[in-house]
């Protein structure tokens, strides 16, 4: 599943690609909007929330309308192609997708005259809705670690809703979009590594959530504006962009232990099937 900071560079790119232009074709292939007549809006920004996108429209001048936000998420393996480019990123294979998976397809003129074509391939909750009920939608997201506006109050709320995950592995809390937002599958694991707990541990023995929460931001931060994620600093050359993950039977980076992979349950959120963790053992206290 894609993490925040995919979600964040593949808005960006298509915000850029298509704010202000005016839609000239939108098909939305679920049943829910198949008849949704979306050509003559304008589409005003494309922003993230968490996991989540939002692509948000005004209506033609002359259909007064109240906007509207087309909200989807990429969950497992969905992605935009801009202009037949595919949106790259190290969760989402980059190949070619079936015609028969797109679920948007969008064309739309800017203000030079040409042309742009955004299409979305395997993504869920495709949903068009009133902006003003967003909410409705994303307002059970925790505090957004990429949301511009991130402040001391944010990482407060964030910390204090990890720390009323007490008696739940770090791991699932990590993962649940409600405590905070833009946390993957990725950055679990590497997070929990460099705190030195393991996944599997109840969160009450994290002894300082704040910098857990500090060090989820700053990592978030730093890799949303590369196609590469890097949670290891970058010192460790060749095939050395992450701690854990992906690393099972490897050495650990730090004690040279092996790295261990194993499936975590997910109760209750999105995406709830298990899925795999990755953790050294030795170095992270509480392991199994
Ligand atoms: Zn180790």
């Amino acid at each position: 599943m894609p993490e925040g900071d995919t979600v964040f560079r593949q808005c960006r790119i298509l915000h850029e690609a298509l704010a202000g232009a005016v839609l000239t074709r939108a098909e939305l292939r679920v049943p829910r909007h198949a008849e949704a007549d979306l050509v003559g809006w304008s589409v005003q920004e494309v922003l993230p929330r968490g996991k989540h996108l939002l692509m948000r429209l005004l209506p033609p001048a002359d259909r007064p309308q109240a906007p509207l936000t087309l909200h989807s998420h990429l969950m497992m393996d969905g992605i935009w192609f801009v202009d037949e480019k595919p949106l790259i990123s190290s969760d989402t294979s980059a190949q070619r997708r079936a015609p028969h998976t797109a679920r948007a397809i969008l064309e739309a003129r800017r203000a030079d005259g040409s042309i742009t074509r955004a299409v979305g391939y395997d993504i869920k909750m495709v949903h068009l809705l009133r902006t003003q009920d967003e909410h409705l939608e994303v307002g059970h997201l925790g505090p957004d670690l990429l949301d511009p506006d991130w402040d001391e109050d944010l990482r407060e709320e964030a910390v204090a809703n990890l720390r009323a995950q007490a008696h739940l592995p770090l791991g699932q809390a990590l993962l649940d979009q409600r405590v905070m937002a833009g946390i993957g599958n990725i950055y679990r694991s590497e997070l929990c590594f460099l705190q030195r707990i393991s996944p599997f541990a109840p969160t009450a023995r994290l002894q300082d959530p704040g910098a857990l929460v500090d060090l989820a931001h700053r990592l978030l931060s730093v890799n949303a504006d590369r196609t590469v994620r890097v949670t290891t600093g970058g010192m460790m050359g060749r095939d050395g962009d992450l701690w854990v993950y992906g690393r099972a039977g490897r050495p650990c980076r730090r004690c040279h232990g092996r790295i261990a992979r194993q499936m975590m349950a997910q109760p209750d959120v999105e995406g709830a099937q298990p899925r795999p963790v990755f953790l050294c053992p030795r170095c992270q206290a509480g392991a199994r």
